[in-house]
C-alpha cells in the first residue's frame, strides 16, 4: 500500500454539468454545502432528526455509542424498531396499501404487480410459516432464489422475525453456495425449482440439494415452484413448497414484527470477491435502516409518483440497499427485472423504461458499456421521456460511458455516480440531484459522512494527489463485523490507525471532487509513476473502436512494471486483416498517449472477446494477471463463466 505524489495526467479536462431547472426546484436537498456542514458539525443531531422520520417501538437513549477499542458503532442504542415494519406496515397504516410496491418483469416477459398491502400479507404469512418450522430470532436463513418477488418476500419475512438472511446470488455454482452456507450455518435454505435466464432454465434446486449435503445445521428447504406449480418436493429430506406454506397460513392474520435493537443483525452478505476471498459482511437493523432510508431519499430524490428501476440483483449489496430496503422504506414503486439486459434483444431495459414510465434508472458501468457496444439504435428506438434521474454503481464509470449514458437518455439527466461498498451499506461519496457533476467523478461525500484521502500513515495528502480513501467517523449503515472473523473486521480499522480504510484509492481535485482510481491492488507502477487501472481503461474506452478494456501490470526489469491491455472491440470494429489489426493497435496506443501521456501507453494490447468478471459485473484483474503470469488464480468462486 502506498500513495502517489504524481498528479495524475488527463483528468480535470471535463466541464461541470449543472442540473436542469426542474431538478433544482424539486430536490430534497437544495443547498448541499449548508446541509453537509451542519451534518458534520453535529452528526448526532443530524442522524437523530432523520431517524425520527421512521417509527420506533421504544425510543433510543442516544444516537451513537462508539467504542474506539473494538471499533464497534452501536447506533440508536436503547431503541428498538423493525425494518420490515417501516418498509411495509408504516405505509399501509397511512393509507398507501393500494400503492404498487413491486413490478416484476420475468425473463420471458411475464409480469407481476404487487401492492404494499399484498406484500405485507405475503410477508406475514411467510412469517407464520417460518415460525411453524421452529425458526427463532438470530437463526440464519440462506436464500438462493432468482430475482423474483419471493426473494423480496423472504428477505422481509426474515427481517420481521429477526432471522438473519444470507442471500446468495442465484447464478452461483454448487461450490460457491456451499462455502457460503458452511460459513453462515443456516437452519433454513430457501430456493426454487428453477430459475430462468436468456430463456434457458437454471436448475437451482439441483444445485441447492447438492450444496446442502453435509451441512447439518439445515433442517428444511423451502422450494418456490417457479417453473412447475405441481413440482413434487422431497418431504423426506425436509423440503416444503413455498406456496403451500403461504396457503396454509392464509387466515392467520398479522404477525408482530420483532423489536430489533442496536446489536441485532439483519443480514450477512458476502462481498463480490473481486480482490480475494469473499467476506461475510454483517449489518444490523436500526443503523442500516436509517442509512439506506436517507440515501435513497436524497440521492434519488424520491417522490410518490416515482417508478424506480435498479438493474442490480438482490443477491448483491446494491440490491439489498437499493432494490429492497431503501426504496421500500421510502414507499417507492420498484421495478425489478429478472434475466439479462440483452435478451431477447439489447433493447430489453429501454423497453421496460418506456413501458412502465420509469423515472429513476440506476445502472452499472459494465451494463452501460455493454449497451454502448450494441449501439445507440436501441435506446433511441424507445420513448425514454419519463426518466428524470440516472444512477451508476459498482466501478468507476469512465467519462466516455458517462457521456454516452447521458446522451442516449436525452442529454440533460443528472447521473448519480455512487461510491460505496458492501461494508458501508449505504452511499458514501455521491452527487445529489441538485449538485454539479463532473463526468467520471462520484463528486462529494454524502451528508453526515466524513471522507478523506490520506497516505499510509493517515496523513491527508494534498489535493490533486492520489491516496487512500478513508472514512473518519462512524456512519449509521456501517457493518458491525465480518461473520465469525472479528480479526478481519479489526483490520479495516487498524491498517490506518483510527479510520476505516476502504481499500480503494482516489484523488480529490482542487474543487473538492473525488475521483475514484480503483482498488489499491489495481494500482500499477510504471517507471516510478503510479497509474490507476481505471484511468488507463478509461482512456482506452474513449477510443471509438473500444467497448471494454482491462489493464494489468506485468513485472518488467526496466520499468518495474509494464502495462498490458485486454480490449474488447465495439460491434463492427473488428479488423479484417493482420495489417488492419496492427494499425488499430498502434492507433489505440497513440490515443492513450494523447489522453494520459506516454507513460500510460500499454506495452501490449490483446484483442479479446471476453474479460473475467465477477457475477456482479466487475472486472477481475487479478485473474487476468494470474493467467498472464502463470500464477495460481486464487478464489474464483465468484467468477462468471
Ligand atoms: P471484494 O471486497 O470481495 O474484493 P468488492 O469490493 O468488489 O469485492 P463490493 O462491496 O460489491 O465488493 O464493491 C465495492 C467496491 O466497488 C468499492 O470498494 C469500489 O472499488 C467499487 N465501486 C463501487 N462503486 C463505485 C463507484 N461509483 N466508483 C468507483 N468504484 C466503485
Ligand atoms: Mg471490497
Amino acid at each position: 500500500m502506498s500513495t502517489s505524489h504524481e498528479p495524475t495526467p488527463g483528468m480535470e479536462k471535463h466541464p461541470l454539468f449543472h442540473p436542469p431547472e426542474e431538478t433544482l426546484r424539486n430536490a430534497h436537498v437544495q443547498d448541499y454545502v449548508k446541509v453537509y456542514q451542519e451534518s458534520i458539525d453535529d452528526p448526532a443531531g443530524f442522524w437523530g432528526r432523520i431517524a425520527t422520520e421512521l417509527e420506533w417501538f421504544t425510543p433510543w437513549t442516544s444516537v451513537l455509542d462508539w467504542d474506539p477499542q473494538t471499533y464497534t458503532g452501536r447506533w440508536f442504542p436503547g431503541g428498538t424498531t423493525n425494518i420490515s415494519h417501516n418498509a411495509l406496515d408504516r405505509h399501509v397504516a397511512k393509507g398507501y396499501g393500494n400503492k404498487v410496491a413491486l413490478i416484476w418483469s420475468g425473463d420471458s416477459g411475464e409480469e407481476r404487480v404487487i401492492t404494499y398491502s399484498q406484500l405485507l400479507d405475503s410477508v406475514e404469512r411467510l412469517c407464520h410459516g417460518l415460525h411453524s418450522l421452529g425458526l427463532e430470532k438470530g437463526d440464519r436463513v440462506s436464500i438462493f432464489l432468482p430475482p423474483t418477488p419471493e426473494q423480496v418476500i423472504s428477505m422481509l419475512a426474515c427481517a420481521r422475525m429477526g432471522l438473519i438472511h444470507s442471500v446468495v446470488f442465484s447464478g452461483f455454482s454448487e461450490a460457491a453456495l456451499k462455502s457460503r452456507m458452511e460459513d453462515a450455518q443456516p437452519k433454513l435454505l430457501i430456493t426454487a425449482d428453477a430459475g430462468f435466464r436468456r430463456g434457458k432454465e437454471i436448475p437451482l434446486l439441483q444445485t441447492a440439494r447438492a450444496a446442502r449435503t453435509g451441512i447439518l445445521s439445515i433442517r428444511n428447504t423451502l422450494v418456490v415452484r417457479r417453473k412447475d406449480p405441481r413440482f413434487p418436493v422431497d418431504a423426506s429430506s425436509g423440503e416444503k413448497a413455498f406456496d403451500e406454506l403461504l396457503e396454509k397460513n392464509r387466515k392467520k392474520g398479522s404477525f408482530p414484527p420483532a423489536p430489533m435493537g442496536a446489536d441485532d443483525p439483519l443480514f450477512i452478505l458476502y462481498t463480490s470477491g473481486t480482490t480475494g476471498k469473499p467476506k461475510g459482511i454483517v449489518h444490523v437493523q436500526p443503523g442500516y435502516m436509517v442509512g439506506t432510508y436517507l440515501t435513497t431519499r436524497w440521492v434519488f430524490d424520491i417522490r410518490d409518483s416515482d417508478v424506480y428501476f435498479c438493474v442490480a440483483d438482490p443477491g448483491w449489496i446494491t440490491g439489498h440497499s437499493y432494490i429492497v430496503y431503501g426504496p421500500l422504506l421510502n414507499r417507492t414503486t420498484v421495478l425489478m427485472a429478472e434475466g439479462a439486459p440483452d435478451w431477447p434483444d439489447p433493447g430489453r431495459w429501454w423497453k421496460l423504461i418506456e413501458k412502465y414510465r420509469v423515472t429513476v434508472f440506476y445502472s452499472t458501468p459494465t451494463a452501460v458499456r455493454l449497451q454502448m457496444r450494441h449501439g445507440e439504435k436501441w435506446p433511441s428506438g424507445h420513448d425514454l421521456s419519463s426518466l428524470r434521474l440516472l444512477g451508476s454503481v459498482g466501478e468507476p464509470i469512465n467519462p466516455e460511458a458517462w457521456m454516452w449514458f447521458r446522451n442516449v437518455t436525452g442529454g440533460r439527466l443528472p447521473i448519480m455516480d455512487t461510491w460505496w461498498q458492501t461494508e458501508t451499506g449505504m452511499h458514501m461519496i455521491t452527487p445529489l440531484p441538485a449538485t454539479p457533476l463532473v463526468p467520471g467523478s462520484a463528486t462529494k461525500p454524502f451528508p453526515g459522512v466524513e471522507v478523506d484521502i490520506v497516505d499510509k500513515n493517515g496523513n491527508p495528502v494534498p489535493d490533486g494527489e492520489s491516496g487512500l480513501v478513508v472514512i473518519k467517523k462512524p456512519w449509521p449503515a456501517m457493518f458491525r463485523t465480518v461473520f465469525k472473523d472479528p480479526d478481519r473486521y479489526r483490520q479495516y480499522w487498524t491498517e490506518i490507525p483510527g479510520m476505516y480504510f476502504s481499500g480503494d484509492s482516489a484523488r480529490r481535485d482542487s474543487s473538492g471532487f473525488y475521483h475514484l482510481i480503483g482498488r489499491i491492488d489495481d494500482v500499477i507502477k510504471v517507471a516510478g509513476h503510479r497509474l490507476g487501472t481505471a484511468e488507463v481503461e478509461s482512456a482506452l474506452v474513449s477510443h471509438p473502436a473500444v467497448a471494454e478494456a482491462a489493464v494489468i501490470g506485468k513485472p518488467d526489469s526496466l520499468k518495474g512494471e509494464s502495462l498490458k491491455a485486454f480490449v474488447i472491440l465495439r460491434q463492427g470494429k473488428k479488423p479484417e486483416t493482420e495489417e488492419e489489426l496492427s494499425s488499430l493497435r498502434k492507433d489505440i496506443r497513440h490515443h492513450v498517449r494523447e489522453e494520459l501521456g506516454a507513460i500510460a501507453q500499454p506495452d501490449e494490447i490483446e484483442i479479446t472477446d471476453w474479460l473475467p468478471k465477477t457475477r456482479s459485473g466487475k472486472i477481475m484483474r487479478r485473474v487476468l494477471r494470474a493467467r498472464e503470469l502463470g500464477l495460481p488464480e486464487g478464489d474464483t468462486s465468484t467468477l462468471e463463466d
